[in-house]
């Protein structure tokens, strides 16, 4: 018996994967084994291999396909209290998830909570001068020019240069939560992904691998309970799988990008390419990875729910925070976000009454420009993955338009628009 080479496995499952796109694992080994039988491979291996070249199987829609709706889990480890003693978490449904309730009114203007971020994938013009050692490489603020504060990275050489800097020492301790696994300098494997981001202004690639590092790090760091309770947000955000999205809303997928985005990532936080990098990446990796944690972040499919994930929940300023992340929408919103400490925290976010809230009343945002008309929000929602709004004002406003005027030209790409939209709807411009 031979063991293939992994150019003559990946040549052999690419063609079986065509021929049989809805085949899992098992099965596809076997058909590997019966078309070459002097071939001796293991489970492991033809996994590994289809799962490195993306070719594992998407998420099944089929015999299963049912109207899908981002869904959201309670995290019974998020201690509400620590942001406000007036607000608290309703689970709906299943179709709405999860949703914040007022405990007590809460008047006019009142400031609700205030929240720095999970993790942040910050808008490209404030990464460009995070890259460009101007702005705070953890809190994203204008860094001082002439303040004795300001650290860089300690992991810096001339070598491997790394050109993040930090406020002061408290934001390079706070680095430490995310920056190792993605420091040029500590793990140069994950260059070639945010290069890609970057390159791409595909801001949940960004925020997908500020997540992983955060996760990963925990658990080699030894913060088990800040694993426990950061896993918790993850898998607590509101999901839709890319593919759902796209499937949704009729656009073709973009499985090319996806594979290469995807290797990339492998390549950034599993298994660099050079043996210099592997090495790098081992000193910080030095515990093995939960199985639980592998599944969820690597396999191509998690990998594709993760990128819905960051987009569903990142607030505009690319920020993913805890608890704004249960906020839900309505075209008549009662509660706005601002950043309001820019000078000392840009990406800490203020949450404020935006009109009176009463007991027992759900606060709510708005995901689209509450300015455009009934049509064009629900197009909006609809491009989020969202069902259709049914709102009050909504249904309101639909009864006066032609029934057949509605959704037809979904189908259209909106992006640049909708995020135009998205910003002016938040009041963040
Ligand atoms: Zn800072
Ligand atoms: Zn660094
Ligand atoms: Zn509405």
């Amino acid at each position: 018996n031979v063991v293939p080479s992994s150019d003559e496995l990946k040549l052999a499952l690419r063609s079986l994967r065509e021929e049989n796109p809805t085949l899992g694992i098992a099965k596809t080994q076997a058909l590997l084994l019966s078309a070459n039988p002097s071939w001796t491979v293991s489970e492991k291996r033809v996994r590994k291999v289809l799962q490195s070249e993306g070719l594992t199987l998407a998420p099944s829609g089929g015999a299963s396909a049912k109207k899908i709706w981002p869904s959201s889990k309670m995290n019974d480890k998020l201690d509400i209290g620590q942001f406000s003693k007036k607000i608290e978490v309703r689970y709906f449904d299943k179709a709405k998830g999860k949703g914040l309730i007022a405990k007590e009114d809460i008047g006019e203007r009142e400031i609700i909570w205030k929240e720095d971020p999970f993790i942040i994938a910050p808008e490209w013009e404030i990464y460009d001068l995070q890259m460009s050692s101007q702005h705070c490489g953890q809190c994203t603020s204008r860094l001082a020019p002439d303040s004795s504060l300001v650290t860089p990275c300690a992991s810096s050489t001339s070598a491997t240069p790394c050109s993040f800097r930090y406020c002061n020492r408290l934001c390079l301790k706070r680095s430490r939560f995310t920056h190792p696994l993605l420091c040029p300098a500590q793990n140069p494997a994950s260059v070639p992904l945010l290069v890609f981001a970057r390159k791409n202004e595909w801001q949940a690639v960004h925020a997908l691998a500020q997540c992983t590092s955060r996760i990963l790090l925990d658990q080699q760091q030894g913060r088990d309970g800040d694993l426990q309770s950061d896993w918790e947000v993850v898998k607590g955000l509101a999901m839709l799988g890319m593919q759902e999205r796209f499937v949704d809303t009729g656009r073709e997928p973009d499985q090319v990008t996806w594979n290469k985005c995807y290797q990339l990532y492998f390549q950034a936080f599993r298994e660099p390419k050079s043996v210099a990098d592997q090495k790098k990446l081992a000193r910080i990796m030095k515990k093995p990875l939960d199985p639980e944690i592998e599944k969820y972040l690597f396999e191509y499919d998690a990998f594709l729910h993760g990128l819905g994930r960051m987009s569903l929940n990142l607030e505009t300023h690319g920020g993913l925070y805890t608890l704004h992340s249960y906020l839900n929408h309505s075209c008549t919103p009662n509660t706005s976000i601002r950043h309001i400490d820019r000078r000392t925290a840009l990406s800490r976010i203020t949450v404020i009454a935006s009109s009176s809230i009463l007991a027992g009343e759900e606060l709510l945002i708005t995901y689209v420009n509450p300015e455009a008309s009934v049509n064009e929000r629900r197009k909006g929602l609809l491009e989020w993955g969202f069902g259709e709004c049914r709102c009050q004002r909504c249904v309101e406003e639909a009864k006066f338009v032609k029934p057949n005027d509605s959704v037809e030209t979904l189908a259209m790409g909106v992006d640049g628009d909708l995020e135009r939209e998205l910003k002016a709807g938040l009041g963040l411009m």
